[in-house]
């Protein structure tokens, strides 16, 4: 059981967590439970770091962070204790959760679970911080922001959990953001790769790298809501979403639709550099610079050569790499000689999501022709065998997501909604 920052965020909120973790116990589990820092701790910690030291050492800065995650264990403990449970807190450095050494984000690389399973087994419910590790020199590390979901994976893995159930302020992944469309509805499963591909392009309901690692580990995660009564459904009935392989959920033999999702990314910058010359090589010069300084580009776009053997080429990156970009462009104007640079950061990629598309033509077409219909121009297209992204003026989100949702029939019906 995992509990994310506002489940955990004062005395209230954590007695009512360790009542669901009380009646898990009481359902017959045996359970280990990963907890985040108190919601806005984290951030809080992080500016101490920067106020004390601009140029913090990374390895310093884990030791102030990692704290919030000790706080919240502790307190869950006591409170299990103060029900009449038994409850120890397990530190990432006493486990030890061993990572790597790339302090800030660093990776989990294996995880003795003996100890954790013999106090386990003696009826004694762990809870142990998320988010923290132990590098190979013997220093406290973390996982980078948002890192307790691939903490809590890991402890899954490690003690070959039946189901890693994440506890969220959400009761579940959505075909879309509800605050956008109303009648989005809750998935009862996606797919660890739909599921990779929502987060990463805006659901944030995980941190990606916990998703990866489940589909790697093979753990079947549950996202479920921790505001619920002591009536609610119990956890083993799945209220929440599903996080299963492809062949779980073909053995579920549901009617599946054809598409599972829609996400929104705001968060990417468009550049477009005109009349490049059209040869081998051209391209190469435009890229190479920004990806020897870890600038991710994500859509690409090449036009046909124009008559004078000239071509456009336009393609995203981070927001928040727009500026280091064109800094980096300018510098090598000469080599990549282009005529001029356009930018533009008002724009956002709308993406659809579906295993179903694997064997369904025309997904792309759908969509094109719904928003062509809303007169909403696309701008670039990307696409993978799961998802077609297309980007289109920031503006023209909210319309957008409303009118793929209707098209792909995803729209809750009145009397279920
Ligand atoms: N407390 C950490 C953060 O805010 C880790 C987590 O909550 O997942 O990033
Ligand atoms: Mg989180």
């Amino acid at each position: 059981m995992k509990f994310g920052g506002t489940s955990m965020a004062g005395t209230e909120r954590i007695r009512r967590v360790a009542n669901i973790v009380r009646r898990q116990q009481a359902a017959g589990h045996e359970v280990a439970v990963v907890v985040s820092a108190m919601a806005g701790e984290t951030d809080r910690l992080v500016n101490f770091c920067r106020e004390a030291n601009p140029l913090y050492d990374p390895a310093e800065y884990d030791v102030v962070v990692a704290s919030g995650e000790q706080v919240t264990s502790g307190l869950l403990a006591l409170t299990l204790q103060a029900m009449g449970c038994k409850a120890r807190s397990w530190l990432g450095w006493q486990l030890p959760i061993h990572t790597d050494d790339a302090h800030a984000k660093a990776r989990i690389e294996d995880f003795d679970s003996e100890a954790l399973l013999a106090s386990m087994a003696a009826g004694e419910i762990a809870v142990i911080p998320g988010f923290q590790g132990l590098s190979p020199a013997n220093r406290v590390t973390t996982l980078g922001r948002g890192g307790s979901d691939t903490s809590a994976v890991a402890v899954a893995a490690a003690i070959n959990a039946d189901r890693c159930d994440i506890y969220t302020d959400v009761d579940g992944v959505y075909t879309t953001d509800p605050r956008i469309v109303a009648k989005a509805r809750k998935l009862s499963h996606v797919t660890y790769e739909e599921m990779l591909e929502l987060a990463s392009v805006g659901s944030k309901v995980l941190q990606t790298r916990s998703v990866s690692l489940a589909m790697k580990e093979k753990v079947r995660v549950q996202v479920l809501s921790s505001f619920i009564d002591d009536d609610a459904p119990a956890a083993d009935t799945l209220p929440g979403t599903m996080i299963v392989s492809d062949e779980e959920l073909e053995g579920l033999d549901m009617e599946r639709q054809l598409i599972t999702g829609i996400a929104a990314d705001k968060n990417e910058a468009k550049v477009t550099l005109t009349r490049i010359a059209d040869r081998p090589g051209a391209v190469a010069t435009v890229f190479e610079p920004l990806a020897a300084n870890n600038i991710n580009v994500d859509m690409i776009i090449q036009n046909v050569a124009k008559d004078k053997g000239e071509t456009d080429v336009t393609f995203t990156v981070p927001k928040a790499d727009l500026l280091r970009t064109q800094a980096l462009l300018e510098e090598n104007k000469d080599k990549i000689g282009f005529f001029r640079m356009i930018s533009d950061d008002k724009v956002a990629k709308i993406s659809v999501v579906g295993v179903g598309m694997r064997s369904h033509a025309g997904v792309a077409s759908t969509m094109f022709k719904a928003l062509a219909d809303r007169g909403i121009n696309i701008q670039a297209i990307s696409t993978s065998e799961i998802k077609v992204s297309v980007l289109i003026d920031e503006d023209e989100t909210e319309l957008a997501v409303r009118v793929l949702h209707t098209a792909y029939d995803l729209d809750a019906k009145d009397d279920a909604a």
